[in-house]
């Protein structure tokens, strides 16, 4: 069954159940208090559970999937891992979904995996641990389409256990989450808790918000978006990479929002792209004005991020 579905739905279906076992990593090392810390630069760490997520996702899905190219945060990893670290399962519910005749045909070169092992690692070091997300983001080519956000340390109302996975095809289908829409009346801007500057806070300024949220990780940052805590997320600025918004962009927009870079522009996303975000992040809500954020931003700040 599941070899018969096409490459897009079975790289998302793995992608899905994958995202669940690295945050399981990212909770035993946290709970094992080992945590590891190496500083890639400047306000740039990682950890021993940014390490093993990413060797845990690179190696199930590059076991599967071996002629998709795959770019993830931490460099090359060794694919070397303990056996139960591989996990091959596909979340049946993306298997059964439908796709356009396009999306049926993609093959494996015109696939690009964007990796995320644990986004908002700065937070995650400091214990506030909620605003983590696990990221895997699917490109067709230029254009981010599969998306997928796992929260480890999201609880599970029912029976409070901890973790949850939403996923979205542009276009197509989304999964595990119902969309909450932001207060009316109101502008929420959410924003970097630890990457700020003089450029991000003037942004910030000309949008003249009733309420500004600064927390950590892209992902986390679109979840907001999603259940309605948030009308938009501003960050002008360079810091981000494209394993930062691959994912939530193509789910944003699964969902009816958007994620461009201040310009208005859209990232580029296959494999051969150059890897960091620096023309800033704008994203918007499903059902807000887009277009409104961007005339907002002064060309001041767009110039200094050409
Ligand atoms: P933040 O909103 O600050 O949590 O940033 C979102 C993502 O972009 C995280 O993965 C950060 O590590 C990354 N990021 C943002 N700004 C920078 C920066 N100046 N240096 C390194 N990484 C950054
Ligand atoms: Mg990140
Ligand atoms: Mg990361």
């Amino acid at each position: 069954m599941a070899q018969s579905a096409p490459l897009l739905l079975r790289v998302v279906a793995s992608s899905v159940t994958v995202a669940g076992r690295a945050g399981k990593i990212i909770r035993d090392v946290m709970t094992g208090g080992e945590l590891n810390i190496v500083n890639k630069g400047k306000n740039d760490p990682q950890t021993e559970a940014d390490r093993s997520a990413q060797r845990c996702i690179v190696a199930s899905l590059s076991r599967q999937f071996p002629n998709v190219a795959i770019i993830g945060e931490e460099g090359p990893s060794n694919c070397e891992v303990p056996s139960d670290w591989v996990v091959t399962d596909s979340d049946q519910q993306v298997l059964g979904v439908r796709l356009p005749q396009d999306l049926e045909e993609v093959e494996d070169k015109d696939l690009c995996i964007w990796v995320d092992p644990l986004d908002g690692t700065s937070e995650y070091a400091q214990g506030l641990v909620e605003h983590v997300t696990v990221l895997i983001g699917v490109a067709v080519r230029e254009k981010a389409v599969g998306g997928i956000i796992h929260q480890p340390y999201y609880k599970n109302p029912e029976d409070g256990s901890l973790g949850r996975t939403l996923w979205g095809i542009d276009g197509v289908a989304t999964g595990g989450l119902q969309l909450i829409p932001p207060p009316e009346g109101k502008r929420i801007v959410t924003t970097t808790r630890s990457h700020s500057d003089v450029t991000v806070q003037s942004a910030l300024d000309a949008l003249e918000a009733d309420e500004i949220l600064k927390v950590g990780g892209a992902g986390h940052k679109v979840m907001l978006l999603l259940e309605g805590k948030a009308h938009a997320y501003v960050f002008a600025s360079a810091g981000c990479k494209r394993w930062d918004t691959c994912a939530p962009e193509a789910i944003l927009r699964a969902f009816g929002g958007t994620l461009t870079d201040i310009h208005g522009e859209c990232y580029s996303y296959n494999a051969e792209t150059s890897h960091p975000n620096t023309r800033g992040v704008l994203a918007t809500a499903p059902g807000q004005q887009h277009a409104w954020y961007l005339k907002k931003i002064p060309d001041e700040i767009k110039q200094r991020l050409a």
